[in-house]
Formats: C-alpha cells, sequence, structure tokens
C-alpha cells in the first residue's frame, strides 16, 4: 500500500486535510438537508418523514441521521452552526445534544428557549469537549442531563428498552400499574404491565381491530348500522359540503382495507405504508364534488394528508 511509504509527518498532514474536507462536506450536505426540510422532498418520495427518507433512502444509519437532522434543525434558527462545523469549532455530536437539550426542555416545561439563549449556547459550546458541553447545556438550561432512551435488539428477536424519566413521568406508571392491577397477574413484571396496558390502547385506539371485533359479532354491527342512520336523520342542520361527515362503519371498512398510509411517488412507484396518525383523505376532494365512497377514500398518514393538502391549494391558487 502507498500509505506505507508515507512518513509521519505527510500521514499526519494527509489526514488533517481529508477531516477538513470531510467537514466541508458536511457543512454542504446539512444545507442540503435543510432543503429537503424545506420542499417537504421526503413526503412526496413516499417517506412519512426527514428520519425515514435519510436512513430508508439516503442511507444513513439511525444515529448518524437524527445528528444530521438535529444539526439542521438547529441551523435553521441559529445558521452560524454550519459555519462552526465547517471550521471544526464544534462537532455533530455537540450540536445533536444542544438541539435535544433545547427540545426536551421545550417540550417537558413548555417554556421556549430564546433565540439569544440558543446563539449563546452555540458560542459556549465552542472547542469543548463533549462532556463539558454537556454540563454547561445542564446548567445553562437548567436540566439534569437524562439518559436518552436506548432500545437494544437480542439474538431471539427480544428487545432490551432502557429509559430514563421523570419524577412525575414514573409516578405516572406506578399509577397505571395500580389501575392496571385487576386486569394483569398479581407480581406482573414490567413487561407485563406494559403489555397490559399497550393492550388497552390498541382495544381502544385500533380502527382496524375494532372492524374485525364488530363485524364478527352481528348483533353489535346492526347497532352500529343504526347509530349512523341515526345521526344522520337527527341533524337539524343539513351538513356542510365541505366537512362532510363520513360514517363511522364506512371509516372502519377504509382502514380495514387500507391499514396504513396510500402515498405513493408516482415517479418510483414508492409508497409510504406508514401507520403513524393515519387520517381518512379524500381522493377527490369535496370541494371538487368528490363524495363519501370507499373508492374516493385512502388512508393518509398526517404527513401526507397535509402535504397533499398544500400541493392542491397550490394547483387551485395558480389557476
Ligand atoms: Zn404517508
Amino acid at each position: 500500500m502507498t500509505l506505507k511509504k508515507l512518513t509521519d509527518q505527510n500521514l499526519d498532514k494527509n489526514l488533517k486535510e481529508l477531516v477538513s474536507g470531510e467537514r466541508e462536506i458536511l457543512a454542504e450536505i446539512i444545507f442540503h438537508i435543510i432543503e429537503v426540510e424545506c420542499r417537504k422532498l421526503y413526503l412526496k418520495f413516499g417517506y412519512a418523514s426527514l428520519f425515514e427518507y435519510l436512513t430508508q433512502h439516503i442511507g444513513y444509519a439511525n444515529g448518524s441521521a437524527q445528528r444530521r437532522i438535529d444539526a439542521a434543525r438547529l441551523a435553521i434558527v441559529v445558521p452560524k452552526v454550519v459555519g462552526d462545523l465547517e471550521s471544526g469549532n464544534l462537532n455533530l455530536s455537540q450540536v445533536s445534544l444542544l438541539q435535544k437539550s433545547i427540545r426536551a426542555v421545550q417540550s417537558d416545561s413548555k417554556t421556549k428557549v430564546d433565540q439569544k439563549t440558543k446563539e449563546d449556547l452555540v458560542d459556549l459550546l465552542s472547542n469543548k469537549s463533549f462532556a463539558e458541553s454537556e454540563v454547561v447545556v445542564a446548567q445553562v438550561l437548567d436540566i439534569t442531563p437524562m439518559e436518552s432512551t436506548k432500545v437494544t435488539n437480542q439474538r431471539d428477536e427480544s428487545v432490551r428498552l432502557e429509559v430514563t424519566l421523570s419524577k412525575s413521568q414514573w409516578e405516572k406508571l406506578l399509577k397505571m400499574r395500580e389501575l392496571l392491577s385487576n386486569t394483569i397477574p398479581a407480581g406482573s413484571n414490567w413487561g407485563q404491565v406494559l403489555e397490559g396496558a399497550a393492550d388497552k390502547v390498541i382495544m381502544l385506539k385500533d380502527k382496524t381491530k375494532e372492524n374485525q371485533r364488530t363485524s364478527a359479532k352481528s348483533t353489535r354491527h346492526t347497532i352500529f348500522k343504526n347509530q349512523d342512520t341515526q345521526s344522520n336523520e337527527g341533524r337539524a342542520k343539513p351538513p356542510k359540503p365541505a366537512r362532510q361527515h363520513i360514517p363511522i362503519s364506512l371509516q372502519r371498512k377504509v382502514f380495514q382495507r387500507d391499514q396504513c398510509c396510500q402515498y405513493m411517488d408516482k415517479v418510483t412507484g414508492r409508497k409510504c405504508e406508514s401507520r403513524w396518525h393515519l387520517q381518512i383523505d379524500h381522493i377527490q376532494p369535496v370541494w371538487a364534488n368528490g363524495t363519501n365512497t370507499m373508492e374516493n377514500l385512502r388512508l393518509l398518514c398526517a404527513g401526507h394528508n397535509q402535504q397533499i393538502y398544500r400541493w392542491q391549494s397550490n394547483i387551485t391558487k395558480h389557476h
């Protein structure tokens, strides 16, 4: 190998040059990710989120994708982050730590971290080690550093989940275990408690399961049918054409048929298939005389539902 013939000085010099080039490319990548986010390009290409796009389409490992998304999101608010990444004053781990901590503070205490604090933090972390950065971020944002959730897939396909909970979160879990005590065996471990809670949520929320259960019991099915007729007849005012009520029985059929987001990128044929935040969409919009029929209804994830609405309103605006 030619590298073997390099002098120590040249090996060191080459590596420094390569790393500097790597940082330049990283800065370009962050700019590109910001633009992808602005255009919501991942939705167009059939991915439910920027994370899915970067992992499944671009090929980043989960952690690498998340750190770059964190950097892009922080750079949208504090643009000098990109320059600091390029010069090496900051690295991706620090930027990701900062963005994660800001997000945690904002979602936990519902207080907004102001622009000045964000900019100050970016400056404070400059040329610090990761450990020093953790201390600075915890002090400025007044948080106790929380271990991030760790999911480990084990060889028998079981999963080890390590979570750090706040005091109030832990108290809620204990309360939940208490409430579940009559439906789970005494002395259940946390895996069984969580399973019991999951069963309850699935029973309450899973519309496809609900459908299977109701169609299995013909009496229940009749009750639902009656309710639908009643609710349509019982209305004092005729329903507005823009917000026409989709009968619950029809909603269930759509959930059972589709099961996941039906958005497809017409160019690549990639289908989103996300099962997150599913909503029923009219393929031909109601304002364009679209009707409540199985053929005109489909499931979309929230991201695709909103984006399709934006595309449609752009089309009408330009006409
Ligand atoms: Zn989708």
